[in-house]
C-alpha cells in the first residue's frame, strides 16, 4: 500500500476493521469501493481570451443511509483516488454522528491562487453545469472544502437554480446567510474539533485551562479551531504553520505567550497565507513550515490536508503531546496510526474530529427544506449534543473492543453503514 494513495489507505482502514467486526464477505466489497463517480472535462474562458480545459470528479461512495453528502477541493494536486477516499471518509462521518447521509466527495484539479475573481466564478459556474444532473437534494448535496468558499457555493447554487428554473437552496449547503446558509456553518467544523479535545481531555482526566495546542493550516477548521481552543477550553495555542503562497513554502508562526488568531486572521488571505511581514513585526518566530509537529504541546491539531503524519514524521512527534485531533480529512497513515497508539497518544480519528461541518450542513438543509432558519445558539446546541454523543459512542467501543479509536470510529460507522445496506436488501 502506498502512503501515497489516500484511497489505498482508505481502503486498508476498512478491510482492518472488516477483520475486527467480522463483517460479511459482500458487504465489506460492496463498502470497499465508490457506488458512482463521475469524470468531467470543464473548458473555461480565462480573462485572457484563451481557453483553459479543467478535469473535475464527483464521487458518491455510498447512498444507503441516505443523500450522499460531501464538499468540494480546488486542489492543484486533485486525483480520482484522493476524492474517492475522501468519499469514503465522508460516508463513515455522516455514519458517526448518526445523519440520515450518505457519503461523496468532488474535486477540481486547479490551482485556485492562480485564478482571477472572475475565472474562479467561470469555473465554479461551468463545474456545476456539468455535474447538475448527476446531484440533487434528495441525490447528492455538495458543500465547501479545501479552497473553495461560501462565494464558490453561491455561484454554484445560482448556476443550478438557473438550470432548474426554481429555487432549490438545500441542493448545496455552506452558503452565505442571505442565501440560505446556516448560522454557524462557517466556523463549525473547528468548533466540533474543539468539542471533540473537550471530550478526549475529560477521558484523560486533564483540566483545559493551562494546555497547550500546535495546528497545522491557517483556513477555515484551523482559525476557528484555535479561536475556539482559547475561548472555550481556556488553552493556549503556541503555533499555526500554514503555506505561503507567495513563495511556495510553508512556514510556522509561533509566539511563546500563544499566538492571538484575531491577529494572524487580519493578516492572512483567503487561502490561508499569513503576511510575514506583518507577523514578524508584532513579534511572532517564523520558523520551518514543519516545526508545528515538534512543538512540546499537549495537542497536535493537523488541520490542512492529508498525509502530513507519515512513518517518517511520526516520530519527531514530542512525548509531551496527549492528544492529536484530525481537523483535515487523513492527515495520518495507517504505519504513524500504529505508532501513535503505542506511544499512548490519544487520537481523535479525522471523521469524528472534524464531523462538526457536515453536522451543522445537515442542518442547513433541514431549515432549508422548512425554510426556517434557527439562531445561533441553537445550532451550536444541537451540534455538541450530536458531536459528544458520536464521540461517546466511539471511546465506549475502542474500549469494549480493546483496539486503536480508529478501529472504534470504523466499527460504529461501518455498521451503521452495514445495516442500511442489508435492510435495503443490496448484501
Ligand atoms: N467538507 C467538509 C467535510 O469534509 C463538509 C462536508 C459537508 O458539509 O457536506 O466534512
Amino acid at each position: 500500500m502506498s502512503e501515497q494513495n489516500p484511497f489505498a489507505i482508505a481502503q486498508h482502514q476498512l478491510d482492518e476493521a472488516a477483520e475486527i467486526m467480522g463483517l460479511d464477505r459482500a458487504t465489506h466489497e460492496l463498502l470497499r469501493w465508490p457506488r458512482r463517480e463521475l469524470h468531467v472535462s470543464l473548458p473555461v474562458r480565462m480573462d485572457d481570451g484563451g481557453v483553459e480545459v479543467f478535469k473535475g470528479y464527483r464521487v458518491q461512495y455510498n447512498n444507503a443511509l441516505g443523500p450522499t453528502k460531501g464538499g468540494i477541493r480546488f486542489h492543484p494536486e486533485e486525483t480520482i483516488n484522493t476524492v474517492r477516499a475522501l468519499a469514503a471518509w465522508m460516508t463513515w462521518k455522516t455514519a458517526v454522528v448518526g445523519l440520515p447521509l450518505g457519503g461523496g466527495k468532488g474535486g477540481v484539479v486547479c490551482n485556485p491562487t492562480e485564478l482571477s475573481e472572475t475565472e474562479l466564478e467561470r469555473l465554479s459556474r461551468a463545474y456545476m453545469r456539468e455535474i447538475a444532473g448527476f446531484i440533487g437534494e434528495d441525490v447528492d448535496v455538495p458543500a465547501p472544502d479545501v479552497a473553495t468558499s461560501p462565494r464558490v457555493m453561491s455561484w454554484m447554487l445560482d448556476e443550478y437554480e438557473t438550470m432548474v428554473g426554481r429555487h432549490a437552496p438545500g441542493v448545496i449547503t455552506g452558503k452565505p446567510l442571505p442565501l440560505g446558509g446556516s448560522a454557524g456553518r462557517g466556523t463549525a467544523t473547528g468548533l466540533g474539533v474543539v468539542v471533540t479535545i473537550r471530550e478526549a481531555l475529560k477521558r484523560l482526566e486533564v483540566d483545559s485551562e493551562g494546555t497547550t495546542a500546535s495546528i497545522q493550516g491557517f483556513g477555515n477548521v484551523a482559525q476557528s479551531a484555535a479561536d475556539n481552543y482559547i475561548d472555550m477550553l481556556g488553552g493556549t495555542v503556541l503555533c499555526v504553520s500554514c503555506w505561503d503562497s507567495n513563495d511556495r513554502k510553508a512556514y510556522t508562526y509561533e509566539k511563546d505567550d500563544g499566538i492571538d488568531p484575531g491577529f494572524l486572521a487580519s493578516v492572512t488571505d483567503a487561502y490561508g497565507t499569513i503576511d510575514k511581514d506583518a507577523a514578524m513585526e508584532a513579534g511572532y518566530k517564523v520558523l520551518d513550515g514543519d516545526a508545528w509537529l515538534a512543538m512540546d504541546v499537549d495537542v497536535l491539531i493537523p488541520a490542512a490536508i492529508e498525509n502530513v503524519i507519515t512513518r517518517e514524521t511520526a516520530p519527531r512527534i514530542s512525548p509531551q503531546v496527549k492528544i492529536l485531533a484530525e481537523g483535515a480529512n487523513g492527515p495520518t497513515t495507517p504505519e504513524a496510526d500504529d505508532l501513535l497508539h503505542e506511544n499512548g497518544v490519544y487520537v481523535i480519528p479525522d471523521f469524528v474530529c472534524n464531523a462538526g461541518g457536515v453536522t451543522v450542513s445537515y442542518f442547513e438543509q433541514a431549515q432549508n427544506a422548512y425554510n426556517y432558519y434557527w439562531e445561533l445558539d441553537e445550532v451550536h446546541r444541537r451540534m455538541d449534543t450530536k458531536m459528544t454523543a458520536a464521540f461517546d459512542a466511539v471511546h465506549e467501543t475502542t474500549q469494549r473492543h480493546g483496539v486503536k479509536n480508529r478501529m472504534g470510529a470504523y466499527i460504529v460507522a461501518v455498521a451503521r453503514v452495514a445495516e442500511a445496506c442489508k435492510l435495503r436488501g443490496w448484501v
